[in-house]
């Protein structure tokens, strides 16, 4: 029964993805504004980028807030800033168990699907779909010039088994979505990107078709790409490799919307753990000539222009920021633990806190600023703050009382930071040039 459903499944209604949409995570709810500016700086060059805000369970817990929080700050910032464009509330990387909370609030939900990559699926689903999907294995043209890897039979099974799971996993939490409230409200992310191994773009059209017969009408997919994407720093790889496979991942997403009816708006996003600028052009050159959109998510970045911005305010706000530091020192083993895959800490590398407690405001924000062209740019220093927002949650409201009294000099930094660093490289650079005769 449920087998035969899914097999005429199609995916049905949805709120429709912009082409260009921007993740701002905004971990204690004090940036909406600021992280909003930069999208109308955007507008007023000519480019749309919708904001989605995202939050996920864990940045909730570790901080104390309530999903809703998220809408709210969000709302007063497109109304103070009178923004009419559209803009979204995202429940990133959310599972059947932690879904609940998220419902009212949100109108972007990001299935997060990790846990079920691997675990093989039964055989008979296994080869219901590999009789279903020939196309997937046939002799031909893998999707991308770069997807060198394209799919036989054994290759399509072994994908099969590996990640048939995880696209039911996303069907049974989008059920229990479109359950609680309208499809056409909307939009439907699905992420594969927190874990061990890349997949490659056969491997991702697999998932497509795979989540196209369970129905979900995803607009906008998170593969894991190869290289490092640590937190907070710049990618650690091949970035020739990562073009050609961007490129190919791109023209798996637009096989599977023509083979599988997927949503036309569908794009990859790519959960960038902020400030990946040596991929910025690669990928600033493939959405150019593919025509392609694409979502970007960040989220700590902009809580390190916070601590930017307190340490530039200088006096009790330096202190704190300073501070937070050396309690993240003491502490660095167990706020590094859960990151374990996407931090590279060098502890040899790291200030001693009495060493920090000596720095000016000045030697403090360029040992924090991502500005990889500075000699005093220290990104195990940085990486190290990323993790310690749990910190400033612990401070409780000794740090939200700075930061409302430093508000004007965290938000020139939070906007500078989002609009020069990343949306200007990504979007906007070249521009000129590209649409010159
Ligand atoms: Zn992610």
């Amino acid at each position: 029964m449920a087998s035969s459903r899914r097999e005429s499944a199609r995916p049905g209604a949805f709120l429709p993805l912009e082409k260009y949409s921007f993740g701002v995570g905004d971990r204690f709810a004090h940036e909406a504004r600021p992280q909003l500016r930069a999208c109308l700086m955007a507008a007023e060059a000519g480019l749309e980028i919708t904001p989605v805000w995202n939050k996920s369970n864990r940045e909730h817990r570790v901080v104390g807030s309530e999903p809703a929080s998220v809408r709210a700050a969000a709302e007063e910032a497109v109304g103070e800033l009178g923004w009419r464009r559209p803009f979204h509330v995202d429940a990133d990387h959310v599972t059947q168990e932690t879904v609940g909370a998220f419902l009212a609030s949100s109108d972007y939900f990001t299935l997060e699907v990790a846990e079920a990559i691997g675990k093989p699926a039964p055989s008979e689903e296994v080869a219901s779909f590999l009789a279903r999907h020939r196309e997937l294995y046939a002799p031909g043209d893998p999707p991308g010039a770069g997807a060198r890897v394209a799919l036989d039979l054994p290759r399509a099974t072994r994908a099969a088994e590996k990640y048939l799971l995880a696209a039911k996993t996303a069907g049974e939490i989008y059920r229990r979505i479109a359950a609680a409230k309208d499809p056409a409200s909307f939009v439907t992310e699905v992420s594969m990107d927190e874990t061990d191994h890349a997949q490659t773009p056969a491997e991702l059209l697999l998932v497509l078709a795979a989540l196209a017969d369970e129905g979900v009408p995803v607009q906008a997919i998170a593969p894991k790409f190869t290289g490092r994407f640590n937190k907070g720093v710049d990618y650690v790889g091949d970035v020739a490799e990562f073009e050609r496979e961007f490129r190919a991942a791109i023209a798996a997403t637009a096989r599977a919307v023509s083979a599988y009816g997927l949503p036309a708006s569908l794009k990859l996003s790519v959960h960038s753990g902020s400030d990946k600028f040596s991929i910025y052009p690669a990928i600033r050159r493939a959405l150019a000539e593919t025509g392609a959109g694409l979502h970007l998510k960040t989220a700590g970045t902009t809580w390190l222009e916070e601590v930017i911005g307190l340490a530039e305010s200088g006096g009790e706000a330096l202190a704190l920021a300073r501070e937070i530091y050396a309690r993240a020192y003491v502490r660095r083993e167990e706020l590094c633990a859960p990151y374990s895959t996407v931090i590279d800490i060098d502890p040899d590398n790291l200030p001693a806190p009495r060493e920090v407690q000596n720095w000016s405001f000045e030697r403090f924000v360029r040992a924090l600023r991502h500005d990889p062209r500075s000699p005093e740019y220290n990104p195990h220093f940085r990486q190290l703050l990323h993790v310690a927002y749990r910190i400033a949650a612990e401070l409780g409201t000794r740090y939200l009382a700075l930061l409302d009294a430093c508000r004007e000099t965290v938000a020139r930094n939070v906007t500078a930071n989002l609009f020069e660093r990343h949306i200007q490289p990504l979007f906007l650079e070249g521009r000129a040039r590209l649409a010159a005769p």
